[in-house]
């Protein structure tokens, strides 16, 4: 099928994928409306993709070459023990990953979108329409704009999914991340240990196991060099902020009560190195998001196909946000290549996608309870007992960090819709 006019609703990972998989696959135009003027500024700022998946969507064309990734091969399960600097290791465990700095993998995606793509900005949708022949975009400015189809790459708060699925909306699992960064380079005020030896090696993930919950601390590239990520899960103290509603507390707006919780739950349960690594974080770099989740049945409607974070939301235990994304538009670049119909287009891709969003959700909610929520007695946790414990969390998936990419279908079931 070529030609028809797309709209793809938000700008960021998801939305660049989709807008370059539709001019590839043959759109006729394609039109990405982003709220956001200028540059998509940083949330959290790290995330990680699998080495498998990162190596399928080069593959595939949709992680853009050339983006800035710094390599890690293992994870450190830590816990305090006594004045040991670094804590005892529970499990030192595969981990497969290159992480990514979001904002360079955003204006990596977002400069290989194709230059016929018109990407406009300030340009934030009121509400969509999905019909038989049609979906019609209401702009904010009051217009309204017919294509062909509409992706809904507009996240967590989506207005697309709005007309997908009414009243789906993200729910609070019961706790928040804080987040932080900085140069890696502050690391040297740590000192190094007696014997002179390296506290952390740079290829390191670390895990520390606190009571409620765990905190993970890894490298990422940065735009002016290797810098320090971390994400510490746990359930906020009482502050009265309303969590049951989808939000986040931008770097710099965290409150008083939870940067010191924070630094509370660091110094009574961190080993010493790690409590130090943390407390270099400066204040208007530490940020705070709550965790929510949300599976949806439909990935499609008349017209409509929701993508990445809009499509499902789900904790980040699974290390697989940003995979899923550029999975997505691997998955609708494939259908519009076998499909001779729209209709054609949005079944194969609800067959594609449709369970992906739903068990990834489930195996987050998995990790966030054995993370989070109930965590074991982590002072007893040993490497058997740690990879039973993993096992358990997997319940027969081979990994975090998304799916395998399944080979192209030949035929595509019919989809309920
Ligand atoms: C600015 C920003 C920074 C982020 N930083 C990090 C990070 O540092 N680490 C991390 O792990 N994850 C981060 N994320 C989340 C991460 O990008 C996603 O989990 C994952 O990549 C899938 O993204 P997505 O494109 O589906 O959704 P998102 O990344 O949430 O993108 C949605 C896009 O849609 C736009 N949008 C929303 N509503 C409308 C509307 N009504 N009209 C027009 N546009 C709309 C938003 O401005 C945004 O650009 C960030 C997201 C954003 C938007």
């Amino acid at each position: 099928m070529r030609g028809g006019r797309v709209a793809v609703v938000g700008g960021s990972i998801a939305g660049c994928a989709f807008a370059s998989a539709a001019a590839r696959a043959g759109a006729g135009e394609v039109v990405v409306l982003e709220r956001t003027s200028g540059q998509l500024a940083d949330r959290g700022v790290g995330l990680a993709i699998h080495d498998d998946r990162a190596a399928e969507l080069a593959g595939t064309g949709v992680l853009a070459p050339g983006i800035a990734a710094h390599r890690l091969t293992r994870r450190k399960w830590l816990v305090q023990d006594g004045d040991s600097r670094t804590g005892r290791v529970m499990w030192d465990q595969p981990f497969p990953f290159h992480s990514y700095h979001w904002g360079l993998l955003w204006r990596g995606m977002r400069a290989a979108t194709p230059a016929g793509v018109d990407y406009r900005q300030g340009a934030a949708v009121e509400s969509v329409r999905g019909y038989a022949d049609r979906a019609e975009v209401r702009l904010a400015d009051g217009s309204v704009e017919r294509f062909d189809l509409v992706v809904g790459a507009d996240g967590y708060r989506s207005v697309v999914r709005e007309a997908v699925c009414p009243g789906a909306r993200p729910s609070y699992a019961g706790y928040i991340c804080w987040r932080g960064s900085y140069p890696a380079d502050r690391l040297a005020a740590l000192g190094t240990p007696a014997d002179g030896g390296t506290d952390w090696p740079t290829t390191d993930a670390v895990t520390v196991g606190i009571p409620g919950g765990s905190c993970v601390i890894y490298r990422i590239p940065g735009p002016d060099g290797p810098m320090v990520n971390w994400v510490c899960y746990a359930v906020p103290p009482e502050t009265g902020l309303r969590l049951d509603d989808p939000t986040s507390l931008p770097p710099g707006g965290v409150t008083g009560e939870l940067a010191a919780h924070l630094a509370w739950l660091a110094q009574r349960w961190f080993p010493p190195y790690w409590v130090g690594v943390i407390g270099l974080t400066p204040p208007e770099r530490t940020f705070v998001q709550p965790i929510y989740d949300l599976e949806t049945e439909l990935t499609v409607g008349e017209r409509l196909l929701l993508a990445g974070d809009a499509a499902s939301v789900v904790r980040p235990h699974n290390t697989s946000g940003a995979a899923k994304a550029l999975q997505d538009a691997t998955a609708f670049e494939a259908a519009w290549r076998q499909a001779d119909s729209w209709d054609g287009l949005l079944r194969s891709y609800q067959a594609a996608r449709g369970a992906t969003g739903r068990e990834l959700v489930a195996l987050a909610r998995r990790l966030g309870l054995a993370q989070a929520e109930r965590t074991p007695d982590w002072s007893a946790m040993t490497e058997p007992a740690m990879t039973a414990w993993w096992r358990q969390q997997l319940d027969g998936v081979a990994d975090i960090g998304g799916q395998a990419l399944p080979p192209t279908r030949e035929s595509v079931p019919e989809a309920p819709r």
